[in-house]
Order: structure tokens, then sequence, then C-alpha cells
């Protein structure tokens, strides 16, 4: 058995240095906690970041990704397999969409969306309708298309030239979105809750109007559900929130509760966007990745984990708040979020990172970062109210040490 140090200094030889992990390496999990090689315990409330829809090692999950291991792992798009078309069927009974398109991670939805908003327009006989609008402070991923759509420039930063033909809005103004829409509009993308942006609820009056501009300008509304999807707001989507439906979403994170897949889901209309050879993925649609997404399926239905996330959801941001209104806890100043994806905002001047390591090293709580000034919390939807005190008496002890 290695040590941490020797794992971390193999990793700083062998990886690129594009992250920064702490100095230790995680091997087991158990539902919200997990343990590093030397059995260092930590509560996990970073959820592998919004994706551990059911936990670590939950039991279903992992037997059905180990018999369909041993079944039929992998067929290539050349063929149907059993399962992508189980869960394909099943997402559309669940949702206001009729197709689905399976990938392997968000920003790969997310570049279907930006490819399918072009080519259907095209198909239509309108080829002047390429353009794209996003919010500022969203995130759509790291690939090229993904990345263009995300708008914050520091994801790009020496990576141009981006892909052209898309402008960014300040997200939830209205106004600003109608001003950038017009004829050679192809699509509209909007997360419903910008997640990475730092857990700001789109209002449903702006996702509402939103519908209404994108329907007057003939141009295509698109959520990015990538984070919000599969529960995490206290419905299966987070279009739920404002009742809207756009003309597809992007899924991706809880869907295979930690198993790589992704998708967008369609509406009927938009069928003829993609017409064959013109999109592909060849891991895509696999029937390891299918086997995971519906063994995700069963255990929500069997826990009732979107209910759950909305009922201690409801209970952690009550904590939240508390927190946020304690006197003697100047460094955290607002709670934000829905479901079981929040946070609390930390008062200006403080180092957010620093905080990250204070909570994980001095309390064992492993949380993430949003938007630079965000503690997010994004636990496995079947935490108990119980996983969710001892999460928030760990935060408000850790915040208690950050001076203002
Ligand atoms: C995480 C995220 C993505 C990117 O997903 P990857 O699987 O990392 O490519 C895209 N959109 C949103 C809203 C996300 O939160």
């Amino acid at each position: 058995m290695s040590t941490n140090a020797e794992l971390i200094a193999k990793a700083q030889k062998a990886f690129l240095p594009n992250y920064r992990p702490p100095a230790f390496a995680l091997a087991r999990g158990k539902g919200c906690r997990v343990w590093d090689v030397e059995g260092n315990e930590f509560l996990d409330f970073s959820g592998g970041i919004a994706v551990l829809s059911v936990g670590h090692a939950h039991p279903t999950l992992a037997a059905a990704i180990g018999e369909q291991a041993a079944t039929l792992m992998h067929t290539s798009n050349l063929f149907y397999n059993d399962k992508s078309i189980e869960l394909a069927a099943a997402l559309t009974e669940r949702t206001p969409f009729d197709r689905v398109y399976f990938a392997n991670s968000g920003a790969e939805a997310n570049e279907a969306l930006l490819k399918l908003a072009r080519r259907w327009h095209h198909e239509h006989g309108r080829p002047e309708r390429t353009e794209l609008v996003t919010a500022l402070h969203s995130f759509h991923g790291r690939t090229m298309g993904a990345m263009s759509l995300t708008g914050q420039p520091k994801y790009q930063v020496g990576m141009g030239p981006i892909v052209p033909g898309i402008s960014y809005v300040p997200y939830n103004d209205l106004e600003a979105l109608r001003a950038a829409v017009g004829p050679n509009t192809a699509a509209v993308l909007l997360e419903t809750l910008q997640g990475e942006g730092g857990l700001v609820v789109g209002d449903d009056a702006y996702l509402q109007g939103a519908r209404a501009i994108c329907d007057e300008a003939g141009a295509l509304l698109f959520f990015d559900e990538v984070q919000t999807g599969y529960g995490r707001t206290g419905r299966f989507l987070g279009r739920e929130h404002s009742g809207v439906v756009p003309d597809a979403c992007a899924l991706a994170k809880g869907m295979g509760g930690g198993f790589p897949i992704g998708a967008i889901a369609i509406g009927e209309h938009l069928a003829d966007g993609l017409p064959p050879g013109s999109h592909a993925s060849t891991f895509g649609g696999n029937p390891l990745a299918g086997a995971a997404g519906l063994a995700v399926l069963r255990i929500f239905d069997e826990e009732g984990l979107v209910e759950n996330a909305e009922k201690v959801g409801a209970h952690m941001a009550e904590g939240l708040r508390a927190i946020a209104d304690d006197p003697a806890i100047p460094a955290a100043v607002e709670a934000r979020g829905l479901g079981l994806l929040r946070g609390v905002r930390l008062a200006d001047g403080i180092d957010a990172r620093e905080v990250l390591g204070l909570l994980r090293d001095g309390h064992e709580l492993l949380t993430s970062i949003a938007g630079g000034t965000v503690i997010r919390l994004s636990p496995p939807l079947n935490v108990t109210t119980a996983d969710v005190d001892e999460a928030l008496t760990r935060l408000a002890a850790g915040l208690r040490e950050v001076k203002a």
C-alpha cells in the first residue's frame, strides 16, 4: 500500500499541472463519506461536483455496472444496444422531450447543442442563423465550442480565437437578452441556475421571458441542465421551477452517478436538425453507461431521491441561512441555491481557497468553490438531515475561525 506522500510525489511528476488538488489520494467511498489511502475520513459535500447523485459505492449502481461490464460493454454507434434504448426512452418519459442523443460529458452535450442549433436552421433554409447568445458568468464546459459558449473570459485566456458568432448577456436581465437576440440568432443557451457562476438562481420571470423572446425572434431556447438536472435542485430538471419548456437541454453530471455520460434531449420539432452523418460519438450511448443511467433512475424511484433533495435541501437552506445571519460568523454573508445545490457567499476580501482548505484540513469537510466567492455544498441526493447537520456544524466551526 502506498502512502499519501508517495502517491503525491508520483502525481506531481506524472500529471500535467492543470489541477491543484490537496496532498492526499482518495481510495474509497461510501454514501457521503470518503477515505484516503491512509484511512483518513472526510465528509464529502463536494459530491464529485454535483455528480454523485446516489452517493459513493451505491450497491445497486455498482452491481448494474459490474453485470453490464461482464455482459456487453461497448458496441459503437454502428449498432443499437438494449440499455441505451431503454435509457433514452426513460428520459423521454420523465421530461417534456421526445428524443435523446448520448455523449460522454457535459461539454460534449453542449457541443452537440451548438452544432444542432446551427444545423437545424441550415436544414430549414436559414443559413444566416448561426449566432448563439449565452450569459455572462455562465459555464458550459472546456472543449473549444463549450468554452466559447462560456461567458467567463478567464476560461478562454490564451486559447483563442474562440468559435465566432457568440455573444454574452448579463444573466437575469430580460432587456439585455431582448437586445441581443435578432434575425441571425440560432439559439439562446442558459442555465436555470448558474452553477459555476456562483449559484445564481434564474428568476422564473427571466426564464419565461427568455422563452417568449426566442419564440418572437424565431430563435431556439436551450437550457444547460448539466449541473441542475437529475434532481439536484429538488425537481428532476431545473426547468420545472419556472415551468419553461426549452427546445432542448443538455444533461450530464448526475446522470451516471459517477459513471461518465452526457446527453441532449430535444423536442420532436428538432429531430431533423442532426441528420445521419452530421454528428456522432464513438463511446456515446454505450451499454455500460446506459446500464449506469438506468440504475440511477431506478435508485431515484426506489429511494425517492428527487423528493429527498427537495426536503433535505430545504433543511440545508435553513442551516445555511442561520450561518449567513450569525453575527459570530462574519465570513459568511449570504445563503444561495436550490435543492441540494447550495452554498454560502463569503464576505469580500476572503480567499475562498483558504476557506476550502481550512474546512478540509481542519474539519474533514470536502466542499467546492463556485463563482470564486461561494462555498458550494452539493452532496449526494440520498444524504440525510443528520448528514447535513454534521456538515453544517463543521462548516460553521470552520467559518468561525475565518476573520472577515
Ligand atoms: C460541469 C458543467 C459542464 C461541463 O461538464 P463536463 O462534464 O465537465 O464537460 C457544462 N455545463 C454546466 C452547467 C456544468 O456545470
